[in-house]
């Protein structure tokens, strides 16, 4: 009919102002990997690229009993990590919320002695036999043994001046915390002052960035020869550390705070901050779907990488893209009178209360389902429309126009994902060197560029992978040849075995 030719029409309008091409990535990629070089030599630039103190990557051999704590908003968990050293570990661990006012308390002392109480619970519990034994000697003043200490890697999600591998200053507070005297002080010193008037054997050998955790964790558990070159999450935001040469990090020798670290690898861990890329959009696509969510954001202007790429806004792109074309009485979505599923005929209705005109209103969730609901009808789609966003009896049409939109947005966000792996893989020079292993088709193990991925939307967004490869393939330096060495493999559980591995870098050293 008219009508549903309008809309496929409109639908596919729409859908091509996502579109971000070949010359798009190309350019993106040059512009990333001049914002990695200058954040590398200078403070204060669009990609933070914070040297991490970390300076080498597992390789699957290590081995130990090790703790990790992650404070990260809502929860604190705490785990001891054996590692079995055949890229194999077992994990313990334990989850206790966070009680409210602690989060806003008068004076940090109350908020860390009761993760170090936790701490204590945790060793009482699963290490009972070591706690016991070492608490005994410790109140008597005795010498515990190096041997008999735990190195514990504390996964902290606020932003820090890390200075040390296990020193960093609370820059401020996020996510709902509010605890005025912390600011400025070293988290791991105040973690460890609890820790110590407890008597507990834990030392606080590393301050742990998520990103980080993931990269350690997938180079870990990674059956490759050669380490992992790129930790990235696409989760409720995004962001990447990866592998870099020591001579690259300038700006670190420039850096009168800056503590000691071990040079002999020749490499250090550089966390990007990449939601932060291209903040004066030289290069990132911007439609007034972006434009509107950026402004009614509580950061205008910053962020705006991760605006375009992570969970926490995908849906809401989507949202604003559908809200747009109700808004034209032209458009006739979700105005079917007489709307057919199957042999039933109904109208379509828009239930008062719906999520669809609030902010936030669409997960991304949604976007998933979307892109999976590939059967004729799209039951599943229209089902979701129903059940979860109070639309009711869509027409197929409808669903189509939803499905193509959602896919665009969705298509859109991995093309951008593939910017930042792509600058990253080129600039590492692994691409450079070919052994001789490899041939035909076949990519040699030693070959193979590994990057661990994590969070919801790269683990359950179908077809995010094959998209970012896609783009990895029309960027001129990786091609074909490139892309087929690049091998992406999901790392579970940074802040649990990343933070431990960290924490058995960080030993060696200290
Ligand atoms: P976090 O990054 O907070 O540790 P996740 O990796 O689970 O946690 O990411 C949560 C984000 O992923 C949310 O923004 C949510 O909307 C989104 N999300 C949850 N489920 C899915 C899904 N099935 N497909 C795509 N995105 C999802």
């Amino acid at each position: 009919t008219t009508r549903s030719m309008a809309l496929a029409e409109q639908a596919k309008r729409v859908a091509a102002e996502f579109e971000f091409g070949q010359e798009h990535v190309r350019k993106a990629v040059k512009e990333f990997i001049r914002e990695m070089d200058e954040g590398l030599q200078t403070e204060g630039t669009e990609l933070s690229q914070i040297p991490t103190y970390v300076t080498a990557v597992p390789n699957g051999t290590e081995k130990g009993l090790y703790m990790a704590v992650d404070l990260g908003g809502t929860n604190f968990r705490v785990c001891s990590i054996q590692l079995h050293g055949n890229t194999t570990f077992s994990l313990t661990q334990s989850k206790i919320a966070i009680p409210r006012e602690l989060m806003v308390a008068k004076t940090s002392k109350e908020l860390f002695s009761f993760l170090a109480k936790q701490i204590e619970t945790f060793l009482k519990t699963h290490h009972e036999d070591h706690y016991f034994s070492t608490i005994k000697r410790r109140k008597t003043g005795d010498k515990v043994k190096e041997e008999e200490i735990f190195n514990l890697g504390f996964t902290f999600s606020f932003p820090v001046h890390q200075i040390g591998i296990n020193k960093g200053l609370l820059m401020r507070w996020t996510k709902g915390f509010d605890i005025a005297d912390a600011v400025g002080k070293d988290v791991c010193a105040l973690l460890q002052a609890e820790i110590d008037e407890l008597h507990l054997p834990v030392r606080v050998a590393a301050l742990v960035n998520d990103t980080v955790g993931t990269l350690m964790a997938r180079s870990y558990t990674s059956p490759g020869k050669t380490g992992t070159l790129l930790g990235a999450i696409f989760g409720t935001g995004t962001n990447g550390a990866y592998v870099e040469k020591l001579d690259k990090v300038t700006k670190l020798t420039k850096n009168k705070d800056a503590g000691e670290y071990d040079k002999s690898t020749g490499e250090m861990i550089v966390n990007t901050e990449w939601g932060s890329f291209d903040n004066s959009l030289r290069t990132l696509p911007n439609t007034p779907y972006d434009i509107e969510l950026d402004e009614k954001s509580v950061n205008p202007g910053i962020q705006m990488f991760e605006k375009r790429v992570s969970g926490m806004f995908l849906g809401e792109i989507l949202r604003l893209a559908l809200v747009g074309l109700l808004k034209d009485p032209n458009v006739p979505l979700f105005k079917d009178e007489n709307s057919s599923d199957n042999d039933v005929h109904s109208t379509t209705q828009i239930h008062e209360g719906t999520p669809l005109f609030k902010q936030w209103g669409i997960d991304t969730s949604f976007l998933s389902i979307c892109a999976g609901d590939t059967s004729a009808g799209h039951r599943m789609l229209r089902q979701t429309l129903d059940k979860d966003y109070g639309i009711s009896a869509v027409s197929a049409e409808d669903a189509e126009a939803v499905r193509e939109i959602a896919a665009a947005v969705g298509r859109r966000a991995a093309r951008l994902a593939a910017v930042a792996l792509a600058a990253i893989v080129i600039t590492s020079g692994r691409l450079d060197t070919l052994s001789g292993a490899s041939s035909g088709g076949e990519v040699a193990e030693e070959d193979i560029i590994d990057i661990g991925v994590d969070g919801s939307l790269v683990e359950f967004y179908p077809g995010f992978e094959d998209h970012v490869r896609q783009a990895l393939r029309e960027v001129e330096e990786i091609g074909e040849k490139g892309e087929k060495r690049v091998r992406i493999g999901i790392a579970k559980d940074g802040s649990g075995v990343g933070a431990a591995l960290i924490a058995l870098v960080a030993g060696r050293v200290l």
